[in-house]
């Protein structure tokens, strides 16, 4: 009868029951096997990569199995909010390919049955669970101030014990109903705590999604279920909101892990059905050999808008993450080229249990892939694109020239082993500066590179020769030709085989030559195709070239 009263005390604006709220939110009707998952952020702005991978992982299982991958957004730190972050979410996550079947729709809007779906909306939820809670003693209101709390802490420390609020040093765990309304009367300001059942020497055994079987202690601290400001943490929310929107799989970031003995007690308390788990590895990073977190401030891939500025398609992104997921995305991809991503099922069973490394050498590599597979005009649009918004310069001269970088783009593309220049729309100014000569002529002259063997002065001479010879409507058989003929007047030798048995009677080989004529038209010791780029800048521009170089 007290702890009744204690319970309307608590909550007199409560009254509904655990009951009702099962009943609204029924169990979903879906097909056998289908997955309900979420990405649950807190709303805090900042956008991490991991953020990403995680909603990746559970937009996939839910799609791969016709289920339903919903938004819910996790505010009851209020602190930490950041306005338009829910907008931000949900942009981002749209950019990477993924959309929400349910849940937010934006910051003050939100689709599908089993909302709401800001925490901060369902407090009349949680509150019914804890009036639930209180009325059969299973929770209970504790008085401690925060500097006893600290003081038991250091207590603890001091004497090596497990800190915290658990046990013997549960001082308001014993008080009786009567005693905490006498308490409440007075306005003594308290919390609610979860009157633990567990016992430490007792083991939970658990099998993790991802992770396998694992076993660990019971949970015995009193955790915060509801905090002073009458919101919930973490862990009771999430077994509720977990619950009632009747999820499937918790598919959630691995500094989850410690916390699951007391996830696993709230649902058992609670009388809920708990989902499956599946914890992430966190992604790491090779630093100097050792691994360590992606940090928010000392790496700058960390943060989800990097890839944007960069220029990494999101394609390059996504497939990068399937490719940490499950390592035989890539082969997946090498025996099917040109398939939709989509088409790839991920396998929980099948990811890594440590840590992911991130590797931008790696994800290099894929996004050079999906550039290279793309069709020129494709490469044109998507660079365009991002050059209107992060280098303004490029975008007025590419899009004055649009005809000529299509043709650009086109470079080697066909072919056994076609070209892998650009990994990220932020490599292509280096590329193709030379095509235009605005870029060009404002090089400063140490950047010019030069063949290996070859000093500028003999590069200049080569030119001087091979522009009076240089014949602009020939094919390219004939162009090299030519230029072969060139070099071998200037005294360079035609046959590598040749040039090997006797090298001190020639000045270089044909390819020195060729170096330099690349050098004088791009002042760069690698290009694609030098024929085809000196037919795609035309007689005149290259006749300029020339002229120009001789004057370095
Ligand atoms: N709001 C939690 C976080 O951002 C979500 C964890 C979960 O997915 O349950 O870490």
């Amino acid at each position: 009868m007290s702890l009744e009263k204690l319970a309307e005390i608590i909550f007199p604006n409560i009254d509904k029951t655990p009951e009702y709220y099962m009943e609204k939110y029924p169990r979903r009707n879906l097909k056998e096997g289908a997955m309900v998952t979420r990405y649950a952020p807190s709303p805090t702005g900042f956008q991490h990569i991991g953020g990403v991978f995680a909603a990746l992982i559970n937009e996939r299982l839910a799609c791969q199995s016709e289920g339903v991958f919903y938004l819910r957004i996790e505010d009851t730190d209020q602190k930490r909010e950041v306005e338009g972050a829910i907008d931000d979410t949900i942009a981002t996550m749209h950019n990477f390919g993924m959309d929400f079947n349910e849940g937010m729709t934006g910051q003050d809007t939100s689709k599908g049955e089993y909302g709401p779906y800001r925490q901060s909306e369902r407090e009349e939820i949680y509150k019914t669970f804890a009036k639930d809670l209180l009325r059969k003693g299973l929770v209970y209101p504790c008085f401690s101030t925060p500097e006893e709390l600290n003081e038991l802490r250091e207590m603890q420390i001091a004497n090596k014990l497990t800190p915290g609020y658990y046990g013997e040093f549960a001082k308001y765990r014993g008080l009786s109903p009567e005693e905490a309304i006498e308490k409440i009367n007075n306005e003594e300001q308290y919390i609610l705590r979860l009157k633990s059942p567990g016992n430490i020497e007792k083991r939970v055994e658990f099998k993790d999604l991802i992770k396998g079987e694992i076993s660990f202690p019971e949970n015995n601290q009193d955790v915060v279920i509801i905090k002073g400001d009458g919101l919930p943490t973490y862990h009771f929310a999430h077994a509720i909101d977990d619950a009632l929107m009747r999820t499937t799989h918790v598919i959630r970031g691995e500094e989850w892990l410690s916390s699951l003995p007391i996830h696993i007690q709230l649902f058992e308390v609670l009388g809920l059905e708990r989902p499956e788990y599946a914890h992430i590895p966190t992604i790491m990073k090779n630093d100097n050999g050792s691994k360590r977190k992606l940090s928010k401030r000392k790496d700058p891939e960390s943060a989800v808008s990097y890839y944007r500025e960069e220029g990494y398609p999101v394609q390059s992104v996504i497939e990068y993450l399937l490719n940490i997921i499950n390592s035989s995305f890539e082969e997946w991809r090498a025996e099917n080229p040109n398939e939709d991503y989509h088409n790839f099922n991920i396998d929980l069973g099948k990811m890594s249990k440590s840590g992911a490394l991130f590797d931008i050498v790696k994800l290099n590599d894929i996004s050079k892939d999906v550039i290279c597979k793309m069709k020129p005009e494709k490469v044109y649009e998507n660079y365009t694109a991002w050059a209107k918004e992060f280098d303004k310069e490029m975008c007025g001269l590419v899009t004055s020239k649009e005809s000529m970088m299509k043709e650009v783009f086109n470079i080697d593309k066909e072919g056994p082993k076609p070209r892998k220049d650009f990994a990220k729309w932020n490599d292509v100014r280096e590329k193709v500066f030379y095509f235009f000569n605005e870029l060009f002529y404002n090089e400063k002259a140490e950047h010019v590179e030069l063949p290996k063997n070859v000093e500028l002065e003999e590069a200049k001479r080569i030119i001087e020769a091979y522009g009076k010879a240089y014949n602009f409507n020939t094919d390219k058989d004939t162009w090299f030709e030519e230029l072969k003929a060139v070099g071998i007047e200037l005294g360079y030798c035609a046959n590598r085989k040749e040039f090997k048995l006797n090298p001190d009677q020639f000045k270089g080989m044909i390819a020195d030559v060729a170096g330099s004529v690349r050098s004088a038209i791009s002042h760069r010791a690698n290009t694609p195709d030098l024929y085809t780029i000196m037919q795609i800048m035309g007689e005149n521009m290259v006749k300029e070239r020339f002229n120009k170089f001789l004057d370095l």
